[in-house]
């Protein structure tokens, strides 16, 4: 081998330069056929390595952030949802609230798009470069209550705010007893000003004493000093299409 392809092949391991090396030598060929001038031959290279080096974070960061699935924006038809305000989703996707660390709150009745709206937004920010993780409630409380017992509960709680935004879902579907309620707010405490929280939950905050005891003002006074919430008021989207097969199957019966 060439000992200028040796040394130049050696560098590009270093740099971490994986998909120029393996193209560089096919291009180059390609470029001399076609007269392209060095500038051109640089430019192309080093884009094809960008373009791969960002599409590899992403799906690391897609693949850290532990989505249920992976759901968009544009899979959402806002029509069939009419309360959700479309400036709000907007401003929510420009990140302005995950740099001013503020939280977005999800309320509505089971079906209405909580979860997938709270992932549509969580793809939003590892598309953003920033980090996220998603957890529902009950799998955090039963976390967190295992790393208190195990005596690492600041360890465990500085971990998951190491992420940008952390996403909450299904929170007041199960109860959590008083310890866990203490220890969600020692999670919300932490993030406070910092880093923001999507969360979910099928409970109005009025109803959230029920979930998380005498806890719940303290609570809820931490997530909602800077947020946005969004109460969905339709129908769930699950039935939509049952409700659609019983209509027509009523039609039918009383021709
Ligand atoms: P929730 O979390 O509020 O119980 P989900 O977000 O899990 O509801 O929604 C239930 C299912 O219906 C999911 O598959 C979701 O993608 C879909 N869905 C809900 N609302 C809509 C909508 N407006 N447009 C498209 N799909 C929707
Ligand atoms: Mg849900």
């Amino acid at each position: 081998m060439n000992s200028l392809v040796e040394k130049l092949n050696n560098n590009l391991d270093i740099l971490k330069l994986h998909k120029i090396k393996n193209i560089y030598q096919g291009y180059i060929e390609y470029a001399l056929k076609e007269k392209l001038s060095t500038i051109e031959i640089l430019a192309y290279l080093f884009d094809e390595e960008t373009t791969n080096k960002k599409a590899t974070s992403l799906s690391i960061r897609t693949k850290i952030a532990g989505f249920p699935y992976v759901k968009t924006f544009e899979q959402f038809d806002f029509s069939f949802q009419k309360s959700i305000d479309l400036t709000v989703i907007n401003d929510l996707r420009s990140m302005r609230f995950v740099h001013n660390a503020e939280n977005v709150l999800l309320i509505g009745s089971p079906g209405v798009g909580k979860t997938h709206l709270s992932v549509a937004l969580g793809v939003d920010v590892v598309r953003n470069n920033y980090s996220c993780y998603y957890i529902n409630c009950h799998d955090l409380i039963l976390d967190l209550s295992k790393a208190h017992q195990e005596n690492r509960l600041s360890q465990r709680i500085k971990q998951f705010c190491r992420h940008k935004v952390l996403i909450i879902d299904e929170v007041g579907y199960l109860p959590i007893n008083e310890l866990g309620s203490n220890l969600f707010f020692q999670l919300i405490s932490k993030r406070y000003e910092k880093s923001s929280i999507i969360l979910s939950s099928n409970k109005s905050y009025g109803q959230w004493n029920e979930i998380f005891g005498s806890s719940a003002a303290a609570i809820l006074d931490r997530l909602l000093h800077h947020s946005t919430t969004i109460t969905i008021r339709g129908e769930s989207y699950r039935i939509k299409d049952k409700k659609q097969f019983i209509n027509y199957l009523n039609k039918n019966n009383t021709q």
